[in-house]
């Protein structure tokens, strides 16, 4: 084998060979599988062309195990996969492929292996290894993908133009690439991507949002929301980042370029979490920058309120991206909403009521806001971001002591509005939740103490101010 997989592999392609040599159908490894061993990443699933039928060969190849695996076969498109100790084959007929302008959907015929090698999106992408006697193991490599994958490139086996015009998806895909490999873009396929962007729009939302999730995910995101913003590609999917870019001057004061901070801020966060919603939190944290930016004279440039406004813009930014609309965009706008809270904390507020109401406030989320914080502090100026440092390690040393004693970040308070309810003999209503709010905030602010008695003492107390007594 010119390329190395493990020994549950080789068994697998040994009996896909043995599978497609008697059905007399040449088959091959192709695509992202080769790619990623050569690369020496790791690959859960393979792809299988064969020049034949398909669906076929992957039942030939279920049969030779026993018990035989399921087969989910999938008429429409012409493929079949099996799944054997949790790695995905996927089998497919090769096939050549022809577009119409207006859709990214082609028009699929039977080929050759060299019709279906042309038809894939990258030289690197194009890689087969051939599962047929003759050749078993050997690499095909019409396009020198093995000298991109050296050289780190990612190019087009066909015109760039005529690439991405027939299947714009592809703009993204190099970009997340790029990305996730770190990868350069050859020099010419760049220049066909950058004339291409305006048919990004014939794409769904729900392919490019998979794409642009996948660069949010890589290791150094920015990589590929660079591109996308120097490509044009950012202007059409994501405007409202483009509205971050750039920094305006008034009496020799400018204030800092959001777009690159805001890049800044998610390769911060990048090395400490995978969660792509976290991810997606530091993408819009000042989100609401460019509509409450302001110059104050003799000041200088504020965006009071910005955490607000891009908490309210999320829930639209997630509709439009086709992004689940209920926990998860919940927690992207809780996060943005308090992004600023740990930090802006001076030393001398860093009271126990104030350190309970941001553990109240952030509940759960409390350590992922902190980790966004901490990846917020960016600045170039040394001093202010040692001042920013040892403010935020006080913030995080007292939160620590602070729930420690108080237990605050599950907390509920210890009366409930079904015990005033029925304490009082009163219906649901704003009563109740104000009596409720009163021993709430009362405890958060340090007022009584955090039990029942205290609580108990302070309900009756407020409800005799309102004439209410308890009916038992
Ligand atoms: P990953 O598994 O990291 O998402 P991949 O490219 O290995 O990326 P798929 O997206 O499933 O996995 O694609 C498998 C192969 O199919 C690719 O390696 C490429 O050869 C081909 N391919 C996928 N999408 C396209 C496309 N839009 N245009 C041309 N070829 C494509």
């Amino acid at each position: 084998m010119d390329i190395q997989c493990s020994d549950k592999e080789l068994f697998l392609f040994k009996k896909i060979a043995h599978a497609a040599a008697e059905g007399s159908v040449p088959a091959y490894v192709v695509g992202g599988f080769v790619r990623d061993k050569l690369l020496g990443r790791a690959s859960k699933d393979a792809d299988i062309v064969c020049v034949g039928d398909g669906i076929a060969l992957a039942q030939a190849v279920a049969n030779r195990f026993s018990p035989p695996p399921n087969v989910a076969v999938y008429k429409n498109f012409g493929t079949a996969s099996i799944k054997i100790d949790g790695f995905d084959i996927e089998f497919v007929g090769a096939r050549k492929e022809s577009y119409r302008y207006h859709s990214r959907n082609p028009e699929v015929a039977p080929g050759t292996m060299e019709e279906d090698q042309l038809r894939r999106d990258f030289t690197i992408n194009a890689l087969a290894v051939s599962l047929n006697p003759a050749d078993y193991g050997q690499l095909i490599d019409p396009f020198n993908g093995q000298a991109d994958l050296a050289n780190r490139l990612i190019r087009t086996p066909l015109s760039p133009d005529q690439t991405f015009s027939d299947d714009p998806l592809r703009m993204m895909r190099a970009i997340r690439f790029a990305s996730q490999l770190g990868f350069s873009i050859e020099t010419k396929t760049w220049q066909g991507l950058c004339l291409q962007v305006e048919r990004i729009r014939i794409i769904s939302q729900e392919r490019i949002t998979e794409e642009f999730n996948k660069i949010l995910l890589s290791e150094k995101p920015s990589v590929g929301l660079d591109l996308m913003y120097r490509s044009g590609l950012m202007h059409i999917v994501f405007p409202q980042l483009v509205d971050l870019a750039g920094a305006e001057y008034v009496d020799g004061m400018g204030h800092k370029d959001n777009f690159y901070h805001t890049l800044q801020v998610v390769d911060n966060i990048a090395p400490f979490t995978q969660d792509l919603w976290l991810r997606w939190a530091a993408l819009l944290h000042d989100i609401g920058k460019p509509a409450t930016k302001r110059f104050e004279g003799g000041h200088g440039w504020t965006f009071h309120g910005h955490e607000v406004v891009g908490g309210r813009m999320v829930p639209k930014i997630f509709t439009r991206m086709k992004l689940p609309q209920h926990e998860k965009m919940k927690y992207v706008r809780k996060l943005v909403e308090l992004h600023l809270r740990p930090i802006s904390l001076t030393k001398e507020e860093i009271t126990d009521s104030a350190i309970r109401r941001l553990l109240f406030d952030a509940g759960d989320e409390i350590d992922d806001l902190m980790l966004l914080c901490s990846a917020d502090i960016t600045s170039k100026n040394k001093q202010k971001v040692k001042r920013f440092r040892e403010n935020f390690d006080l913030v995080r040393q007292r939160l620590q002591e602070v729930e420690e004693k108080d237990r605050i970040r599950n907390w509920q308070p210890p009366i409930t509005g079904e015990m005033i309810m029925a304490i009082f003999g009163l219906p649901p209503g704003r009563v109740v939740g104000d009596i409720k709010n009163a021993i709430r905030e009362a405890i958060l602010d340090g007022e009584i103490e955090n039990n029942y008695d205290a609580a108990f003492d302070l309900m009756i107390q407020r409800a005799a101010a309102l004439n209410l007594h308890p009916v038992r």
